[in-house]
């Protein structure tokens, strides 16, 4: 339960006169609003039609990573850090939801037969909009305010202007923008506006601080709490990069997503994380054979970019709690923190693989699309660790390859040259090459597979292509994908079993193919190739029928999970 209790907030607050398009606020005949949530309290709103449907789109998953490794001192950091987390999770829903707490308490009075399926929706979705489809309203027929609550729901063209323009300091990262007294537009510091509830959230980092024996966390920790009031994040989030700690945490006011205005807000939130002891130590081994992978991709020596090895630590860890952001509709199962480009600069970005959460989406989505999609003698091939290792090689991947490249002469970068295309076939490399990474290592001898990596790691690979191309070809994950699947199919890498309408991987052609398909995409990238990369997006980005029809067979099963975090349940 969260209402900023602050009394320079109240006052703000109590100046405000929402008004939000479609719905009555109840000013009647110009007279003023008493509540700024009087567009809430007056309504009776109902859930769309359908509602079972749309909550099962969600499977719930309980998430008990093992702690058993963890001695009682770290067991207390822990929970201390999973209570700062909550009160994360607690600020975002002020964040994102305005009347968060009166939209609730409707919610909880409303007494339909999908009473269950609303409760449940409306914390998936941290209000009332529906984030897997595009924030229609799935309870009552409020529009989604495109700058959440980060801003007063009123904002004129003017003032919408005066916003961006940074000289009038609304555009800040940490900031609220609400209402004077007068009516007049103020830009007030999170630190000030969540003042109670980030000293609360402070208490537990420097408690935490105080108990655990590791002094890169302890020395995060610190001066994380600090920023909490003084909304100065950056000494933090440098000293985050540091910390090697076994239990960890990511808290703050990272990605600005929420913000669909302006882009300018971060929203609030928590990942605590237990490290994989076993899988960090192979994680170093896979990092020694960067530099010999750069030297096997099958580009000329001339465009291979030795000196881009020693890019972005990666860590595997299982999640413990996840609280705000993250936490809202589809869940991640990996991150790349911080985003200030300063300490980006000076230390790099840390990318974080969550293997638990991998792991779910594997039992609970990956696999119910492989039983329907792929062939019935490849189905035992599809598994979780391959599932694993294929993320962590994609993710290894992006540091692979041309990035800095020289056009004519003119020094550049790839992405620059291939400007909106550049996600789509960036991440289509990332696919391919994080699979011919593992098959080329294991065809050159390396022990760290087993031997049916050479079946398992294409059948995997295989099912996930059509988990990716279900979110759709519009986006460049999904393009992505569909370029792979449609390439590799006409290629003979991947093939349709008409009378099953399965689709099976051809072993003997799946290795050239993929090969051949990263050599063009290795090729468009180190000659900056824009309208090569437009021809590989135009061909392959593509929905044939036979891709369309396979998706229709995946109808019923579930898009996401809805994580229980079982060790710190929610109140
Ligand atoms: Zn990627």
């Amino acid at each position: 339960m969260v209402t900023p209790r602050n009394s320079l907030v109240l006052v703000l607050l109590a100046a405000v006169v929402l008004s939000v398009p479609g719905c009555r606020d109840g000013a009647e005949g110009g007279k003023a609003v008493t509540s700024p949530c009087a567009w809430v309290e007056s309504a009776a709103p109902r859930p769309v039609a359908g509602l079972d449907a749309l909550a099962a789109a969600y499977v719930r998953v309980d998430l008990a990573p093992d702690l058993g490794h963890l001695d009682a001192t770290q067991r207390a950091v822990l929970d201390h850090l999973v209570a700062a987390g909550e009160v994360m999770n607690e600020l975002y829903r002020v964040q994102a939801t305005p009347c968060y707490e009166e939209l609730a308490h409707l919610v909880q009075a409303y007494d339909g037969p999908d009473r269950a399926a609303l409760a449940r929706y409306f914390a998936i979705n941290y209000g009332p909009w529906d984030r897997r489809l595009h924030y229609e309203p799935f309870f009552g027929a409020w529009p989604h305010p495109e700058g959440a609550n980060f801003y007063p729901l009123d904002l004129t063209d003017a003032e919408k202007a005066r916003i961006q323009d940074p000289a009038a300091g609304f555009n800040g990262l940490t900031t609220m923008v609400r209402r004077d007294q007068a009516g007049q537009l103020v830009a007030i510091q999170y630190g000030t506006f969540f003042a109670e509830r980030l000293t609360e959230a402070a208490g537990h980092l420097r408690a935490a601080a105080d108990k655990t024996e590791n002094a890169s966390l302890k020395a995060f920790l610190l001066a994380r709490a600090d920023a909490f009031l003084s909304d100065d994040y950056y000494v933090s989030d440098g000293l985050w990069m540091d910390v090697d700690s076994p239990v960890e945490v990511t808290i703050g006011p990272y990605e600005t997503y929420e913000d669909g205005l302006f882009g300018f807000k971060a929203s609030f939130e928590a990942f605590v994380t237990v490290t994989d002891p076993v899988q960090s130590q192979r994680l170093a081994k896979f990092k020694d054979e960067l530099p010999w992978l750069e030297q096997q991709l099958p580009l000329p020596d001339a465009d291979k970019n030795p000196n881009r090895g020693s890019e972005s630590p990666i860590r595997v860890v299982d999640l413990v709690y996840s609280g705000g952001d993250t936490r809202a509709g589809v869940q991640t199962i990996a991150f790349n923190l911080p985003n200030d480009e300063r300490v980006r600069e000076a230390k790099g970005s840390k990318k974080v693989l969550m293997r638990n959460v991998m792991d779910a989406k594997f039992q609970k989505i990956l696999t119910p699309i492989a039983a329907r999609l792929v062939a019935d003698d490849q189905l035992a091939d599809v598994t979780s660790e391959s599932f694993f290792l294929h993320t962590l090689w994609h993710e290894m991947s992006h540091g692979l390859g041309p990035g800095r490249i020289v056009v004519d002469g003119r020094e550049t970068e790839v992405r620059l040259e291939h400007k909106d295309l550049y996600s789509t076939i960036e991440e289509a490399k990332a696919d391919l090459m994080g699979i011919w990474d593992i098959l080329a290592l294991q065809a050159a001898g390396r022990d760290y597979f087993p031997a049916q990596i050479t079946r398992q790691q294409p059948a995997t690979y295989l099912a996930g292509l059509f988990r990716s191309v279900r979110f759709g070809i519009g986006e460049a994950h999904g393009a992505a994908n569909a370029i792979q699947f449609n390439y590799l199919l006409e290629k003979g890498g991947i093939v349709l079993d008409e009378a099953s309408g399965k689709f099976r991987v051809d072993h003997e052609r799946f290795f050239p193919a993929v090969e051949s398909l990263l050599r063009e995409v290795l090729t468009v990238q180190a000659r900056g190739d824009y309208a090569g990369a437009a021809a590989l997006v135009k061909t392959y980005a593509v929905m044939p029928a036979a891709l369309a029809k396979a998706l229709e067979n995946l109808e019923g099963i579930p898009v996401d999970i809805q994580p229980v975090f079982t060790h710190y349940p929610d109140a």
